[in-house]
């Protein structure tokens, strides 16, 4: 058997022409959806997520502001334009890519952004919110995730999803996504005592480790919907997934290829949360 192909490119594009079309209705109305980006640092990889995102935003007829602070700039500095950005009622999004300096308090700095524009949705309360259900912004990879099975109508109540990862940004909310969708959810780190024995029972497995080809398709229950979340760089400079994309699209009944996967979605489901932030903005003027 060979696994249906979940493309995100397409999905993203589709989605990116709904999201144009309600971001030129904000903007006819008074409201251009608005999104402010803040790099700390010369991270090569920062650098070019922050130039899709920015490329996005133009493409979707969404704002875009970009603020770059060289690695050595004091934590003040950038708190305070955060600050100034939280009372600009024409900016609907602010997002601080990840990884800052060591000398920032990360926490700190998710923090000072207003829960109002926090559209990577990494604030406590945004969290807190996800958690209990109620109204909020939903991170963007997690979320993009949650369109991809949307969109190959993956039946979600009963399922056995196993989520590889228990990061803040991926693993966390990505298992609660699936847990309030009715999937029994089980989660996987670095201290699982028999990963192959839960993944082998999962309907969904998502795998979000940093560790390249790491999930092999002898770890894939037939048939199971795979979604691959990792990107690393291979030694020859090609990108990668966590999942070996060669042994598993042979067991699984779909899979996310990488690139291609779960990336584009990411920002699709930025550019949806700061639309969505507008129109609450427009909703309240
Ligand atoms: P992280 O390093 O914060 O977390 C990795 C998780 O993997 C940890 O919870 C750890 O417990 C678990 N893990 C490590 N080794 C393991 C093992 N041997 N067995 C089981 N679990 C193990 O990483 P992250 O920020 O969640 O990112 C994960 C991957 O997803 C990375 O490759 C990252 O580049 C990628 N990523 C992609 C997107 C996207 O847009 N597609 C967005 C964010 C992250």
């Amino acid at each position: 058997m060979t696994a249906r192909i979940i493309d995100g490119n397409a999905l993203s594009a589709k989605l990116r022409g709904e999201l144009a079309a309600k971001a030129a209705e904000l903007t006819a109305k008074g409201t251009q959806p608005c999104l402010a980006v803040i790099l700390v640092g010369g991270d090569p990889a920062s650098a070019v997520y922050v130039r899709n995102k920015v490329a996005g935003c133009e493409k979707a007829g969404i704002r875009s502001l970009k603020f770059e602070y060289a690695q050595d700039t004091a934590p003040a500095d950038v708190l305070g334009k955060i600050a100034e950005l939280n009372a600009d009622p024409s900016v609907h999004g602010i997002l601080v890519q990840l990884p800052l300096p060591k000398h920032f308090d990360e926490k700190a700095v998710l923090e000072a952004i207003s829960v109002e524009k926090d559209v990577d949705g990494f604030h406590a309360e945004n969290v807190g919110r996800l958690s209990q259900g109620q109204e909020a912004f939903i991170p963007c990879t997690p979320n993009g995730v949650m369109e991809m099975l949307k969109s190959i109508e993956t039946p979600l109540r009963g399922a056995e999803a196993v989520v590889i990862g228990r990061s803040n940004i991926v693993g966390k909310p990505m298992a609660m996504l699936l847990t309030a969708a009715g999937a029994t959810v089980t989660v996987c780190h670095s201290g699982t005592r028999d990963l192959n024995f839960h993944t082998r029972r999962a309907d969904i497995l998502v795998a979000a480790i940093g560790k390249p080809k790491f999930v092999t398709g002898d770890m894939v229950r037939p048939g199971a919907v795979v979604i691959d979340v990792g990107i690393n760089r291979l030694p020859d400079g090609k990108l990668c997934g966590d999942v070996d994309f060669e042994s598993a699209k042979d067991v699984a009944g779909a899979i996310t290829p990488v690139p291609g996967g779960v990336g584009p979605m990411t920002i699709t489901m930025l550019l949806a949360n700061t639309v969505e932030s507008a129109s609450r903005a427009a909703r309240k003027a």
